[in-house]
Formats: C-alpha cells, sequence, structure tokens
C-alpha cells in the first residue's frame, strides 16, 4: 500500500510537471533590429541642451549594457539652436562612442507625400552634412535612410524616383514592421515627468508596454498571413524620456516573446524585404502593412491606440499627426 501510495505521489508530481511545461512553451525563436529616429531628440525643440544630453547617455548606456545593436536616424536641422550648436553635435557623437550607428532621417523630418521630390532630396542631401563627417571621421559610411512619417510616395512614380535618387546617393532604405507608437506616449510622458506627475508615468509606461506587446502580437500574425513567416523583424522607436527611463522594460517584453537582438544590416538580409511593394498612399505605414496590400488582403485586426493619451496629446496641442484610435503614423 505503501509503495502504491509512493508510486501515486510520483506519478502526481510528474504529471504536474508535465502540465506545468504545457502551460509556459518555450517562445519561437525571433529577432528583431531596433532604431531610433529623431535625434538628438523628438521633443529637442523644447528641450535645452543639458536635458537632451543626459536623456541620451541615460538611453545609450542601457542600449550598450544589453548589448543591443542600434541605428539611430537623425535630423540635423535640431543641432541649429543658438549657442548650443557645439553640444548637440556631441550628442551625436555620443552615439558613435557608444558603438553605435547614424542614419539619415532628412535634415528637417520633411514629409515625401506633402513636399514635392525636388524638395525633399534637397532635404536628403541637406541631412548629410554632419553626420558624414562624424562617421568618415571613424571610417564609417553613411548607409541607411528612414523616411519621415513612413512617407514613401503618394504616387508610383514618385516612389521609384526616390528610390532610385537614395541609392544612387549610396542609401539602403530601412523599412520598418513593428511600431507600438512610442512618440505619442512620449509627448504626454515628458509633460508628467517635467511636473512631476509620477502617477500619470507609470500609467502611460503601463499603457505604452501594454500597446507595445499588442502591435508586435498583431505584426507577428500578420506576417504569417503576408510573408509566410515571421522575418526578421524591424522596430521603430524614437530618442526620449520615455525610452531613456523605461527603453529596459520594452526590451524585457521582447525577450519574453523569443526575440534576440541583431543589427539592421542582418534583418535586412531576411528575402522578406524584397518582397514585392507597391505601395502608395497619403499614409505611411510599416512594410508588413505594403506587402499585404501589394498582395490585395486588407491588415485588419490592429489594436486600437489608447484613446485616453490621444486626448491629453490633444489638449497638450502635440502633434498628433493622423493618429485616430484604429490608424497608423510615423
Ligand atoms: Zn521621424
Amino acid at each position: 500500500m505503501k509503495t502504491l501510495f509512493t508510486l501515486l505521489t510520483a506519478l502526481i508530481l510528474i504529471l504536474s510537471s508535465c502540465v506545468s511545461i504545457a502551460q509556459s512553451p518555450k517562445p519561437p525563436d525571433r529577432q528583431v533590429a531596433i532604431t531610433i529616429d529623431d535625434l538628438p531628440g523628438g521633443m529637442a525643440n523644447r528641450l535645452p541642451a543639458s536635458e537632451i544630453t543626459a536623456m541620451t547617455a541615460k538611453l545609450l548606456t542601457t542600449l550598450r549594457d544589453q548589448k543591443v545593436p542600434v541605428v539611430g536616424f537623425v535630423n540635423e536641422k535640431s543641432l541649429y539652436k543658438p549657442g548650443e550648436v557645439d553640444e548637440r553635435i556631441k550628442m551625436l557623437q555620443m552615439w558613435l562612442d557608444y558603438g553605435f550607428e547614424l542614419g539619415n532621417h532628412t535634415f528637417s523630418h520633411i514629409s515625401l507625400n506633402q513636399s514635392g521630390l525636388k524638395a525633399w532630396e534637397d532635404d536628403v542631401i541637406q541631412g548629410e552634412s554632419v553626420i558624414k563627417l562624424l562617421l568618415t571621421a571613424r571610417k564609417m559610411k553613411l548607409r541607411y535612410f528612414r523616411h519621415p512619417f513612413l512617407d514613401t510616395g503618394r504616387d508610383l512614380e514618385t516612389r521609384r524616383e526616390a528610390e532610385a535618387f537614395l541609392v544612387e546617393r549610396g542609401y539602403r532604405i530601412a523599412p520598418i514592421t513593428l511600431d507600438g507608437w512610442d512618440w505619442m506616449f512620449a509627448g504626454v510622458y515628458e509633460d508628467a515627468k517635467k511636473r512631476n506627475d509620477t502617477a500619470l508615468q507609470q500609467q502611460l509606461v503601463k499603457e505604452y508596454l501594454a500597446f507595445h506587446e499588442a502591435s508586435i502580437a498583431y505584426a507577428e500574425q500578420l506576417s504569417l498571413k503576408v510573408v509566410g513567416y515571421e522575418p526578421k523583424q524591424i522596430l521603430l522607436l524614437h530618442a526620449s524620456n520615455l525610452e531613456a527611463d523605461h527603453i529596459d522594460e520594452l526590451l524585457d517584453m521582447l525577450r519574453k516573446r523569443g526575440y534576440r537582438f541583431i543589427t539592421l544590416g542582418d534583418a535586412l538580409s531576411d528575402s522578406a524585404y524584397s518582397l514585392p511593394d507597391t505601395y502608395v498612399g497619403e499614409e505611411g505605414s510599416g512594410w508588413l502593412e505594403h506587402w499585404a496590400i501589394t498582395q490585395g488582403k486588407i491588415p485588419q485586426g490592429a489594436p486600437p491606440f489608447p484613446q485616453w493619451v490621444i486626448d491629453r496629446s490633444r489638449t497638450m496641442q502635440l502633434p498628433t499627426g493622423q493618429v485616430s484610435a484604429d490608424q497608423q503614423q510615423y
């Protein structure tokens, strides 16, 4: 009887450990390249250089310590604040000092869809001056370009001409496939931080993490429908105090979903980035949506952006772009 009892206990233990394994399946092996736009900072016009420098140091320290490769995309117009130019150029140097790479995001964050091709091309060229010098001094090449607002052209002719122009200047276009609209949270966070409203900051961070996770889960599903597998993804983030203070929590969430962090060059080696793409539209969007629409599929099921964050942004007269609870931007 005692033996039977022991056997039963052993069986129960084995079964329960099987159940616990089944409850927490190992996440699939996933890969993502992190890109950060609007350097030296999305709020660079509103913040003094000392604060942007502190934000940059904090953000880059976390990324370096966690060995996350990043390309940062620059708007050089933000460097030209009287009396602060040297200090602001030093912020870009910090990115290189910490071992990261810089790309061009145009001089003034100009939209190809709004400006017309010629003005846009001029802005691309103007956006190269400082970063080219900084990269050359380190024997690096300026090789990546990110479209502001993800606007790639309202018609196919403009889109293709702009792409040919970029290729001719030695650029590889940096697409994006993952986007949790961090810039929308970042503006409200900045204000809450300034006012020492810690409750609001916590609420925003919780929402920012939840919305990123929902957006990433959506992109993974869309990947399967459009690409047939989950390609090496590219995540779009923006330089801000929100990221400086909380990117570690975002990286943790990504790791829990099975993501490893890879370089942008590695991500672009995925054949998904050669899929047919004839997307044109008024609104910029991610490349999974480009491929879906090219295939005649309508992307559906994107998570709604929290309305209260949009409302607060509007109250504070922050840019909300074309954002609505079910539309995407940047
Ligand atoms: Zn941008």
